[in-house]
């Protein structure tokens, strides 16, 4: 009889692990809590409006690839992919933007006429940038966070001088021009701390911007949590929507399966691919991992406020990806990690997918998403979100120098509550917990129990780290550790391709 495995959630994580562990031969069941598959990258669709909800950048296209490969698919398969150009503009003022375009050769012109002699600089950063993406990317984050061992290889002994140094310091050495330093420290962002706090070996983020480019999948970021359904699907995986977990079932500090909607389900394993700290929750005090001193000490990356609106014309002076940097950075960073309130004046990122495909919007008509990030646990209430989305239309207006309030058909909004209601987001962070040097690699929360026997975890608040990419990687450790717990190996090409 073919082995168990109960995984908890649907996002990328647990679709990862889940396609990872049918094809290995075990018979897997995906229980989510929510109606739809897809945890944070859920899609809202309204009056012929369509919105991903959350992720909305396509970097890293190679992950992807390499995911499906190991099924031996492409991406292609299931979806149709595009590399945007513009990439994304910023914002620094009224009228005042910088575009980054597809090519790194297009950018360098930009930097130059920013920045005189930045050409070099920019174009010797990138290759650092691209030497350690290789490793990162091609090695490093396909370990499974066991051992500090793990990160010490011939490579990456030649790269220490990146570990003691972080983001801020090297882009700030090399680029005297204030604008292009915030553009080069945005890609980090997505690693969920400062740029001062972040190691500069992850200045692989600027290879991934600069070097690989931005993608759109026709239909959205959605398509790719289709394709992946459909995967598992293929591979036999079932699928049991609202059905929350309350509590995993252990017997002889061993996972024995989950209870849900009031029924016990007996597996031989259990995977959570939802928020490490929720799913702790899930099991008696004693066979808990981390205490909540422990969640309370870690940087935890933003929550959001985010703001899906239809608008009643299409819109001027903005592309698909836009930037608003027109206010103080650090005064906003400081808001999210140092002392936690609401921004007075917060930098926002807009989506507009509707720009280049057409599916997003009705004709002649905008989507547009907005997104504020918060610190997580911020107090948050209908009359804040309003504030916020009066304060930065306010602004958007007179930036793109367009007025767009009055051609507001609705407006939908989530941020701290709906993370911890719909995804049981720990104090409702969007994307988990941050990459510093104290929460890199065998430093954070680890995919295996050291309590319970045949429980282990993947997802963004564990090992490599938020993001999507980093998701799917997380799902292929877990169910490779799970492979070897059980005595049952995924097949030889996979164990080549890490
Ligand atoms: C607003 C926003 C914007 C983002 N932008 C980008 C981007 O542009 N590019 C990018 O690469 N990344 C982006 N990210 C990050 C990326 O979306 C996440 O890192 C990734 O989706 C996390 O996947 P996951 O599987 O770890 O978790 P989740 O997607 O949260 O999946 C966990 C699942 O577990 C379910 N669950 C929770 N508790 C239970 C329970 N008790 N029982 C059953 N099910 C349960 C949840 O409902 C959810 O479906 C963004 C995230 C957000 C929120």
């Amino acid at each position: 009889m073919k082995s168990s495995i109960s995984v908890i959630g649907s996002g990328f994580s647990s679709l990862a692990s889940a396609c990872y562990l049918a094809k290995a031969g075990y018979d897997v069941t995906v229980f989510e809590k929510n109606k739809t598959i897809g945890g944070r990258a859920r899609q809202l669709k309204k009056e012929g409006f369509t919105f991903d909800i959350g992720p909305t950048w396509y970097w890293m296209p190679d992950v992807f690839e390499r995911f499906f490969s190991d099924f031996d698919k492409k991406p292609s398969d299931y979806y149709t992919l595009h590399k945007l150009n513009p990439a994304y503009a910023v914002y620094f003022g009224q009228n005042d933007v910088i575009t980054i375009e597809d090519t790194l050769e297009k950018i360098c012109e930009v930097f130059e006429r920013e920045e005189k002699g930045s050409t070099k600089k920019l174009r010797a950063f990138i290759n650092s940038a691209k030497s350690n993406y290789d490793i990162a990317i091609k090695d490093l984050v396909y370990n499974p966070g066991l051992s500090v061992l793990e990160l010490i290889t011939p490579k990456t002994i030649l790269k220490l001088n990146y570990f003691l140094s972080t983001i801020k310091k090297d882009v700030r050495k090399r680029f005297k021009n204030k604008r292009l330093a915030q553009i080069l420290e945005f890609p980090v962002l997505f690693l969920g701390a400062k740029p001062s706090k972040t190691p500069s070996f992850y200045n692989f983020m600027n290879y991934a911007d600069f070097g690989l480019g931005t993608f759109h999948p026709e239909g959205g970021m959605y398509q790719v949590i289709l394709a992946m359904t459909e995967l598992a699907k293929e591979l036999g995986v079932t699928f049991k929507t609202e059905h929350p977990i309350d509590k995993i079932l252990v017997q002889d500090a061993k996972a024995i399966g989950v209870e849900s909607n009031g029924k016990s389900h007996y597996y031989d394993a259990v995977l959570s691919g939802a928020d490490y700290h929720h799913t702790e929750s899930l099991l008696d005090q004693n066979f808990r991992q981390y205490s909540e001193a422990y969640w309370e000490k870690k940087t935890f990356a933003p929550s959001s406020l985010l703001f899906y609106v239809g608008f009643n014309k299409k819109l001027q002076n903005i592309v698909h990806h836009t930037l608003f940097f027109d206010v103080d950075f650090d005064a906003h960073a400081a808001c999210i990690y140092d002392t936690p309130k609401w921004p007075d004046h917060p930098l926002f990122y807009a989506s507009f997918p509707s720009k280049t495909d057409a599916s997003f919007a009705p004709k002649g008509k905008e989507a547009g998403i907005f997104l504020i990030p918060l610190a997580p646990g911020l107090e948050d209430t209908p009359q804040l979100r309003e504030q916020y989305f009066n304060k930065i239309m306010e602004r958007f207006e007179f930036l793109t120098s367009q007025s767009v309030r009055s051609d507001v058909l609705f407006k939908e909004s989530f941020c701290v509550n709906d993370f911890v209601n719909d995804y049981n987001s720990y104090k409702g962070n969007a994307y988990g917990m941050a990459n510093t040097l104290m929460q890199t690699a065998f430093l954070r929360p680890k995919l295996k129990s050291k309590k319970v026997k045949n429980l282990f975890f993947a997802g963004q608040l564990t090992v490599p780290g938020p993001g999507v990419p980093p998701s799917l990687i997380s799902g292929k450790l877990a169910a490779e550790l799970i492979a070897k717990e059980l005595h049952l190996h995924l097949n030889e090409k996979d164990k080549t391709s890490v």
